[in-house]
């Protein structure tokens, strides 16, 4: 099976060049022109630019949370990334209570394998970080699994201390793992919700309060003190504060290997989405939730002078109102107070675009930079690259041929999120994906779906992480 991609622009995170792809047996076999088209499946992408697939580092695909489960699965959640251009993502294995790190990853190696329509990876977050635990690490790595996550958040049910927080990146570094950090303070968190809840402060606007700037701040500082203390590298999940952005500058500036991602919602969206009459706001609380406008120019700050490495989503959606024929419990859980909503928020089909509307037509960044954020440095930090990531010789051939001047229009009734709201209702984005392939294999061809379950494959990946 040989396809031939012709009078494209390839963009990629070092260099913007016309030339053909030639695609045998899902591998980029060569580059360059003058193919011959004997035999060959030929798609010209005249006027178009080809990049690299999205890979979202970020994700909770049918995620138990709070007495429910996020709405999309490993087969929804993968059609709505594929149309939104997103062809690989790593999402979050939990290991339960009392329980090994190699179980997590088997349950949710479980829940995707059938129904996988792109590729996947896992991360794994560590609840539990007792010493047979931590003596697992090694293990872990020979599964593919080379990044783990711990939370500094959630007291009580995930939120590990600072003394396991830095045993487990030691451990984790010795082993050519990477440590991820949920960096907010869960216990100025218990504490607050626990005063606001008896004031009865119980409208949405007050999840913002219990999660507000200087809680995520001071925890980001700390993790990158332990940094500094454990020489352990560490990639920080979801920046949402200015503060938090400059910690990692500063430290970052020191030469500490410390890695920033931030998620598209936290360029758009300040804490205003959660203050509006009724119920509304519900559909923003997420954690951390989105800051004040101040937060976000930083942010955007931190993508420019690459203080930022990643673009995620965090998507982990839940419905408006799960309470109709065939739904998960959703945010309706919420109604009566703030701390009852399901966290979470929906983005994995929007990303890509979004930031290619807001960054790239704008100027802001380059194209070449959004690639890097949304697929190369992904690919580079948590061991998939040259696999995936970039269009290259050798490469899975996971490919957006984007169409720069298409418009498009974000809409819940229109997008493939198993979810009935979305963020941006409304926003017209320029520039769209126009053909998605995942290892050659075309799976969106404007608006039709050619993707099928069981199709995606989980990818072991290496411990050659780069710390960028
Ligand atoms: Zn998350």
């Amino acid at each position: 099976m040989k396809t031939i991609i012709k009078n494209g622009k390839v963009i990629t995170a070092g260099d913007t060049i016309f030339q053909d792809i030639l695609i045998e047996d899902g591998i980029i076999k060569a580059l360059g022109k003058n193919f011959s088209e004997e035999g060959c499946e030929v798609i010209d992408a005249e006027g178009t630019y080809i990049l690299p697939g999205g890979i979202d580092p970020h994700t909770h695909l049918e995620m138990p949370f709070g007495g429910t489960v996020s709405s999309d699965d490993f087969y929804t959640g993968h059609k709505a990334a594929a149309f939104g251009g997103t062809t690989c993502h790593i999402d979050f294995a939990l290991q339960t209570k009392g329980d090994s790190l190699t179980n997590g990853i088997r349950t949710w190696k479980e829940k995707a394998k059938d129904k996988a329509a792109i590729d996947y990876s896992f991360h794994i977050a560590v609840t539990d970080p007792t010493e047979e635990t931590i003596e697992e690490i090694p293990a872990i790595v020979k599964e593919g699994v080379t990044s783990l996550k711990v939370f500094l958040a959630y007291k009580g049910v995930f939120q590990v201390d600072d003394t396991a927080f830095m045993q487990t990146m030691t451990k984790a570094a010795e082993n050519g793992m990477l440590t991820m950090v949920h960096a907010e303070n869960g216990d100025a968190i218990a504490l607050k919700t626990k005063e606001l809840l008896e004031e009865g402060k119980t409208d949405m606007k007050y999840h913002s309060e219990a999660h507000c700037e200087a809680i995520e701040a001071e925890a980001i500082n700390r993790a990158v003190s332990f940094v500094e203390i454990t020489k352990a590298p560490l990639y920080i999940v979801h920046i949402a504060s200015g503060n938090g952005v400059e910690a990692v500058r500063k430290g970052r500036r020191k030469g500490l290997p410390v890695m920033g991602e931030t998620c598209i919602q936290y360029l758009y969206i300040t804490d205003d989405a959660l203050d509006q009459p009724g119920f509304e706001g519900a559909k923003y609380i997420c954690s951390p939730p989105p800051k004040k406008e101040e937060d976000k120019k930083a942010i955007w700050e931190g993508l420019t002078d690459k203080t930022i490495q990643t673009m995620a989503t965090d998507h982990c959606p839940f419905w408006f109102d799960g309470t109709k024929e065939g739904r998960t419990p959703g945010k309706e859980l919420g109604k009566g107070s703030w701390d009852k909503v399901p966290n979470g928020v929906p983005g994995i089909e929007d990303r890509y675009p979004l930031l290619w509307d807001g960054a790239v037509n704008t100027g802001i960044i380059t194209p070449n930079r959004f690639v890097e954020l949304t697929s190369t440095n992904p690919a580079k930090i948590f061991g998939l690259y040259p696999k995936k990531g970039t269009i290259a010789v050798g490469s899975d051939a996971d490919i957006v041929i984007f169409d720069p001047e298409k418009k498009h229009t974000i809409e819940a009734s229109t997008h493939h999120m198993n979810v009935d709201y979305n963020l941006y209702e409304g926003m017209t984005v320029t520039g769209w994906p126009q053909k998605v392939m995942v290892r050659g294999k075309l799976l969106v061809d404007g608006d039709d779906w050619l993707g099928e379950a069981g199709f995606g494959e989980f990818v072991a990946r290496k411990t050659e992480n780069e710390i960028l």
